[in-house]
């Protein structure tokens, strides 16, 4: 990295700590950045900051929010009978722009995933029995993990965890191509995958 100052070698190695950021695109985005006006840097440092210190989970759902509960949780007009599970906040943003899901949401921040060193403790699933003991008012889970090996070996996992409470526990249907994530269906197979969920 000799090519660069100290400072640029820096900021090039921090963008690159981002997901889907390789060598390269680093270093593009940081020469974008050094040739940005001052004031507009200060901008995205101050929103990078700010979306750092007031973003927090969400007790209920998990969910990031600035507001606890987020405005999912606390919206009078949402179903409260059904929470439907998510690996990450994304995939709360895909459901939520297909708007035909009323229920609620709990996210896991992840799948288990043992060669990735993810374990059953390192996702929300504590979390979420403890809530569905908390509310008696949950008729069903809707397991939407991604249809990747890891996605369905952790919606199995829940399944038996959760099916002895006597909660309905549904799959989405695999409308989804095989290994596909959430984020990347468009509305209408999305929405098919949801009303074709099957009993668990
Ligand atoms: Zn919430």
């Amino acid at each position: 990295m000799a090519r660069f100052s100290p400072s640029v070698a820096k900021l090039i190695s921090e963008l690159g700590k981002l997901p889907g950021v390789g060598p390269k695109s680093a270093q593009r985005l940081a020469f974008h950045i050094l040739a940005m006006p001052q004031d507009e840097v200060k901008s995205l440092s101050e929103a990078l900051m700010e979306a750092k210190t007031t973003t927090r989970l969400c007790s209920v759902c998990q969910n990031f929010t600035d507001t606890d509960p987020c405005p999912i949780c606390s919206d009078p007009k949402r179903d409260k009978s059904t929470i439907c599970v998510v690996e990450n906040p994304r995939d709360v943003s895909t459901m939520e722009r297909m708007r035909d899901y009323n229920g609620l949401y709990h996210v896991l921040h992840g799948v288990y995933s043992p060669l990735n060193n993810v374990g059953l403790d390192e996702i929300k699933i504590r979390e979420l029995i403890e809530r569905l003991r908390e509310n008696p008012e949950t008729k069903e889970v809707i397991l939407a993990t991604n249809q990747t090996a890891e996605g369905e070996a952790t919606a199995m996992y829940l399944g038996r965890l959760i099916k002895p409470s006597g909660i309905k526990v549904t799959r989405i249907a695999s409308g989804l191509p095989m290994g596909s994530d959430l984020e990347y269906a468009d509305d209408v197979t999305l929405s098919k995958a949801m009303q074709a969920r099957r009993e668990f």
